[in-house]
């Protein structure tokens, strides 16, 4: 019998190569070998498919039995490459029949087999089925279903090794992956329960018509977290484009929802978040927080609790959109095209400025609490504002202010605009077609000139300000960028009061 052959495919950061493996069986003594696996999996590996060979009924060959996973120095994790091992097993011990080998030949296939030779879901099924571009692919039943999505292929959902050797011999079928998503939109919470904050609610519009960065301050309660968790509802649901990127991104993870495809992702890592978990990082390298909120909003509350190496590991995904992971022999580039919101307290205990008077944070250490923020982080920021707290007879209000889904509107014209003027929102213009888009009248440029001037700013901070500016024309319905749109962009970059 010569070798079998079977496709699969490994991940390497967003990409699936394929990965062929190969089977071999000879006389000799009973032997179960496992090349191009790492050591520590090749026991584990080797135990399930085993296990769950005999489990579905089928005879475990004698013989000298050699798997070769190629090519060698793809990182390759060994769960998704047991259904296929367990199926050249097969093919090669003549279990399957002839008949079967069509099927082998153009079909990928790749599942984690449990001991009673049931299929578990693989991570990264998304990602697998966009790099295929076309081939069918045979997976876990769950992994199908998230691979449906990427509408590429053809894609069979099976429960167990059984189900897909009988499939194989013609004796029943595979259903499709069924790409039931967006049946019905996810609903973020809504800015109707919200009270007061009229100058946030502006500029949480401004951040979501524009994807502008945002920094916000103020005491605890004052509703910063709440208004964070309602800007991805203030804004369409993503492109094509963009919701195959986030699917791929958080299929990785093994995060991909399917019910949640094309809602704009929304993470809040904890401020005791590792390096690792933010940035992404291991081995083989995972993407970190900041990757799977690619296209959607990175949430970082008790902004100056977060490690400050972390913080400065930010810079490099703000300008570029993605990350590049290098860790010993493995690099992976992942997308980390996040909007990036931040809260934080005005002072360490979180009082300062209050009327309740209940701050003793001395200068120093109100100073040195915001110097964890470093000036380029905080460079990088196009919105800063306050956020107070809400006077009693606010809080006491019943219902509170326009819905999300009037926003929204105005959000998505504002958008369309953008995107017919340059292809792209504002936030991303780079600083080369800054002039060309935004398009100051005279008077706005003084205004500038004159802010610069006063507020020390640097070429990037001139640049942001113009890019919300341009969002605020928007918003307005404006051709030009006048000196109003720009005078209130600059509300918006005030340093800290220091009240
Ligand atoms: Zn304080």
């Amino acid at each position: 019998m010569p070798p079998s052959i079977i496709w699969c495919r490994g991940v390497d950061g967003l990409h699936a190569p394929r990965v062929q493996v190969e089977t071999d069986l000879s006389p000799g003594l009973p032997r179960f070998t496992l090349v191009g696996l790492p050591e520590t999996e090749v026991k584990e590996a080797r135990d399930r498919v085993h296990a769950a060979i005999l489990n579905s009924g089928f005879k475990f060959p004698d013989g000298r039995l050699i798997v070769n996973l190629a090519p060698a120095e793809l990182p390759k994790e060994s769960g998704r490459y047991d259904l296929p091992i367990a199926l050249g097993i097969l093919a090669v011990s003549n279990q399957l029949p002839a008949s079967a080998k069509e099927r082998l030949r153009t079909y990928e296939f790749a599942g984690e087999l449990s001991l009673s030779g049931a299929l578990q879901p693989i991570r990264g099924a998304f990602a697998m089925a966009l790099s295929a571009g076309g081939a069918g692919f045979v997976l876990p039943r769950a992994s199908a279903d998230e691979a449906a999505l990427a509408g590429v292929g053809e894609v069979l959902g099976a429960d167990s090794l059984l189900e897909v050797a009988a499939w194989l011999a013609g004796r029943g079928e595979l259903q499709s992956g069924s790409a039931r998503a967006a049946a019905q939109p996810v609903v973020f919470p809504d800015l109707a329960d919200l009270k007061g904050q009229a100058q946030a609610r502006r500029v949480l519009e401004i951040a979501a018509a524009g994807e502008h960065s945002l920094l916000m301050y103020g005491p605890p309660g004052s509703g910063k977290s709440m208004l964070a968790a309602r800007l991805p509802g203030l804004m369409p649901p993503l492109s094509d484009a963009a919701a195959r990127e986030s699917a791929a991104v958080l299929s990785l993870a093994g995060r991909f929802d399917p019910s949640q495809f094309r809602a704009r992702p929304y993470r809040a890592p904890h401020a005791t978040a590792s390096a690792v978990a933010l940035v992404g990082g291991g081995s083989p390298p995972r993407p970190g927080e900041i990757s799977l909120a690619t296209q959607g909003i990175l949430f970082l509350d008790e902004f100056p609790e977060f490690d400050r190496k972390v913080l400065e590991s930010l810079r490099e995904p703000l300008e570029r959109g993605e990350i590049h992971i290098a860790r010993a022999a493995r690099h992976a580039t992942f997308p980390a095209r996040f909007q990036l919101v931040a809260a934080m307290n005005p002072c360490p205990c979180g009082w300062q400025g209050h009327p309740n008077g209940r701050c003793h944070c001395t200068p120093d250490k109100i100073r040195q609490y915001r110097s964890r923020i470093s000036g380029p982080i905080l460079d990088r920021m196009d919105l800063l504002i306050e956020v107070p707290a809400l006077p009693a007879e606010t809080m006491a209000q019943t219902g509170g202010g326009e819905a999300s889904a009037e926003v929204r509107a105005r959000v998505a014209a504002a958008r369309e605009k953008q995107v017919a003027r340059q292809g792209m929102v504002n936030a991303r213009l780079e600083a080369g077609h800054v002039d060309e888009y935004v398009a100051m009248s005279g008077q706005a440029v003084q205004l500038l000139q004159q802010a610069a001037a006063r507020l020390d700013l640097s070429a990037r901070s001139w640049h942001r300000i113009m890019k919300v500016a341009r969002t605020i024309a928007d918003l307005a319905g404006s051709i030009g960028t006048e000196k109003n749109h720009l005078a209130e962009a600059l509300q918006y970059r005030r340093p800290f009061s220091e009240s």
